[in-house]
């Protein structure tokens, strides 16, 4: 339990049976050693995020000279505990963003199997409908993805670049999506690609998704073709922080600044008036005063020549290409379905709806990626 002191300007907390007196920068600092998307941290970082809530109000209302170190009575834990919470998905939404499809038939289900044990270095890339089914809108999907239910367009890069107005309403609306976006789960199907790779079925884990889900869900060996909303980094010089850093950096330069909304896009973009943005400062780099960017290949970007390399490698090195919950629409990730075809890689396909590679595809099942990968059995 936090508790104000004597003089205000400090707090106590009680850390692993010891009692430690805060200054605020000193519980910023402690708040900005940890990395609330972990779950492991969220309630330390609950904690502190509480008890700077005390600090700050205690600053606004004044002194109210508590004589002792006095627990704080209408400091409600239950309360606060349940509005917490409310930043996680609503386990009976969570399918929201999930399109409509048949359950997988069991011959499918054989066939994905058969294909998965006959590979001993495979290759797994997946898209936006991984992570449908942990509550993340995709931006393509039929009827319930962000283009089909939204007006709402990610960013371009070059607009992000040149434009201090759109980066402007890019951070506005990110830093109001974040609390939510920051703390989704893995599911069953992030969960059973972790477990290949522990039994050492997966050779390499691509995904096109910025939501570091096959990291919390335990997956090693990723590539993160479109970067991560969980990082950050300068454009002008070589500065990088993580997100939760820069959660705490844009609010400690709008401290009297807050909205609401309840849409979410795919990369913690959320729906804000240009009234609600008006009065946001968007925080410059801590290193150089140039502008922040989150590591994430924007739309009318390009993947690093690296990064394609190093994919393209990993393709040459695998024996069979699964794609899991992606289109493939887009070609940054279409071309390595491409160049699985030239170098002759049997290729499965699992996603709901059509995708651009159907035809390249040795197998294509249409189902929900969580009702068909949990069901594979690795036999060697
Ligand atoms: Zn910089």
């Amino acid at each position: 339990m936090a508790t104000k002191t004597k003089g205000n300007n400090c707090i106590m907390l009680r850390e692993k049976g010891k009692l430690l007196t805060l200054t605020q920068s000193e519980l910023k600092s402690k708040m900005m050693k940890l990395s609330p998307c972990i779950k492991v941290n969220y309630q330390q970082y609950v904690r502190l995020r509480k008890a700077k809530l005390l600090l700050d109000s205690l600053r606004c209302c004044g002194d109210v000279a508590p004589s002792k170190n006095q627990a704080v009575g209408s400091w409600n834990v239950a309360d606060e505990q349940e509005k917490d919470l409310a930043l996680f998905p609503n386990p009976g939404e969570i399918n929201k963003f999930v399109p409509q499809c048949d359950p997988a038939r069991e011959e499918d289900v054989k066939r994905l199997q058969e294909f998965v044990n006959c590979s001993k270095r495979l290759l797994v890339l997946t898209g936006a409908g991984m992570s449908t089914e942990s509550g993340i809108p995709d931006y393509r999907s039929e009827g319930v993805g962000l283009y089909a239910t939204s007006t709402n367009r990610p960013v371009q890069y070059h607009d992000f670049v040149k434009k201090a107005e759109i980066r402007r309403r890019y951070w506005a609306r990110n830093y109001v999506g974040w609390p939510k976006f920051g703390y989704f789960h893995p599911n069953i199907s992030h969960i059973t690609l972790a477990n290949w790779e522990k039994h050492g079925k997966v050779h390499w884990l691509i995904t096109q998704n910025v939501d570091a889900l096959h990291y919390k869900a335990g997956s090693k060996n990723i590539t993160e073709l479109h970067g991560s909303a969980h990082r950050v980094m300068c454009l002008n010089c070589d500065h990088t922080m993580s997100r939760p850093d820069m959660q705490v950096l844009i609010e400690s330069y709008n401290p009297n600044w807050s909205a609401q909304s309840d849409e979410m896009a795919p990369d913690a973009d959320v729906q804000l008036t240009p009234e609600q943005i008006e009065g946001f400062n968007v925080p410059p780099c801590p290193s150089c005063g140039g502008n922040l960017k989150p590591e994430i290949t924007f739309f009318g970007d390009n993947v690093a020549k690296h990064v394609v390399d190093f994919v393209r490698q990993k393709v040459d090195e695998c024996d069979s290409v699964l794609f899991a919950g992606t289109s493939l629409q887009v070609y940054s990730g279409y071309r390595f379905a491409a160049t699985a075809q030239d170098k002759n890689k049997p290729i499965a396909i699992l996603n709901i709806g059509p995708t651009r590679a159907d035809k390249i595809a040795q197998l294509k099942i249409n189902a929900k990626c969580g009702d068909v990968l949990p069901k594979i059995k690795l036999w060697r």
